[in-house]
């Protein structure tokens, strides 16, 4: 049965660093949540307050609508994957897996039975007996992944799980670890600072910087409405036009930057005229050779790389300006370096952010 994991004004601090900081949070049962962030902001802090590794200075965890605080880790029923595997290496397969059976004293044959069932869910039945460093990174992954499930955790954990694989093992495991979570519907909380493994893979995530929560969401709703310019950033690849408001009503603004003015459709912050702003433009939003009236500016194209799928250009707009615009399956080329074209941003496409510190 999936259980929900409630946070509530969780804060923990390492002598003067405040690791987290007064977060909150409910996850639903089933879910598959996300912790995203760049390194040192708090994202393995949280997942070890959670798995009960420490113990939070202020807050409260619930399991279920259950006080976890005080309830110590063996018996929180959760199931821990790491980066590095913690396998213990001079030990089989099997033995490695049972642990957490024999640990709660349950018979032989039932164990057997659950090892089973569990490395047949991870395709690693034939390796029952080889000790584990005789296994690849990708196959010691999948064990640490059998030994966090047999014991059917109610939440299960991974700290960076994929880390420590080449690009290929990580896109097999991805899907693999869906697949095993829609089989099983276990409340998972992924920890990873890889925005491409988060966005393929959550329900929901939390971006985190600095012990905080800086935007909650599904992958769809944070790739394209970030709450600020650090968002926009850190998730998916995107550009910035410095300006100010302008005039603004109904959604709609008009922001004045140093190439001219840029037209908005996409106001979801609450802005007054003349504050500064961080206009956020994908750049596969960008039209090249593109004159649509507005927000239609003259460019000269810099480097140009062709990528297959998609080719990139580099486009100059002022010595100070630089964007970069992605066109997906470039059957033919739109100019090389040093032609002068017109670039056209849809107002749906600028986002003006609050502008970080
Ligand atoms: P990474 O992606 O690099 O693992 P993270 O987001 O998981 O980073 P944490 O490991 O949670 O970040 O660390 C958050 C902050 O707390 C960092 O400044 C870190 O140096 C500090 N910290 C973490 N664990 C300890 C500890 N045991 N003692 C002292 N400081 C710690």
């Amino acid at each position: 049965m999936s259980i929900s994991v409630e946070l509530n004004r969780i804060t923990k601090s390492f002598d003067t660093t405040i690791a987290v900081n007064d977060v909150s949070l409910t996850i639903s049962p089933g879910e598959l949540f996300f912790l995203l962030g760049p390194s040192g902001c708090g994202k393995s802090t949280l997942l070890r307050v959670i798995a009960g590794f420490y113990r939070p200075d202020a807050g409260m965890l619930k399991f279920d609508g259950m006080e976890m605080n005080n309830v110590p880790p063996h018996q929180r029923n959760t199931g821990m994957v790491f980066q590095n595997y913690a396998l213990w290496p001079h030990m089989t397969v099997a033995e490695n897996v049972a642990y957490g059976l024999v640990l709660r004293k349950m018979g032989k044959s039932e164990r057997e039975e659950k090892i089973q069932s569990v490395l047949e869910m991870v395709q690693m039945v034939e390796y029952h007996d080889r000790p584990v460093n005789t296994l690849s990174g990708g196959q010691q992954q999948r064990i640490a992944l059998a030994r966090a499930l047999v014991i059917e955790p109610s939440v299960l954990l991974l700290d960076e799980p994929l880390s420590n694989l080449d690009a290929a093992l990580r896109q097999n495991l991805r899907d693999e670890i869906r697949e095993i979570h829609k089989r099983t519907q276990i409340t998972t909380i992924y920890v990873t600072h890889d925005q491409i493994e988060a966005i393929s893979m959550a329900d929901r995530m939390a971006i985190m910087k600095d012990g905080m929560f800086v935007q909650v969401g599904s992958p769809r709703e944070i790739y394209q409405s970030p709450s600020d310019a650090f968002v926009a950033s850190f998730v998916g690849e995107t550009n910035f036009i410095t300006g100010n408001i302008q005039n603004i009503s109904d959604g709609n603004a008009t922001i004045e930057t140093p190439i001219g003015t840029l037209y908005s459709e996409r106001i979801y912050h609450d802005f007054s005229p003349g504050q500064e702003v961080s206009c956020s433009i994908r750049p596969e939003t960008i039209h090249l050779n593109g004159n649509t009236g507005i927000n239609t500016f003259s460019a000269e194209i810099g480097a140009v790389t062709y990528l297959g799928r998609v080719e990139e250009y580099e486009l100059i707009l002022s010595d100070s300006l630089k964007l970069k615009a992605i066109i997906h399956d470039p059957g033919t080329k739109t100019g090389v370096t040093h032609d002068t074209i017109n670039i056209s941003l849809s107002p749906n496409a600028v986002i003006p952010l609050p502008k970080n510190d």
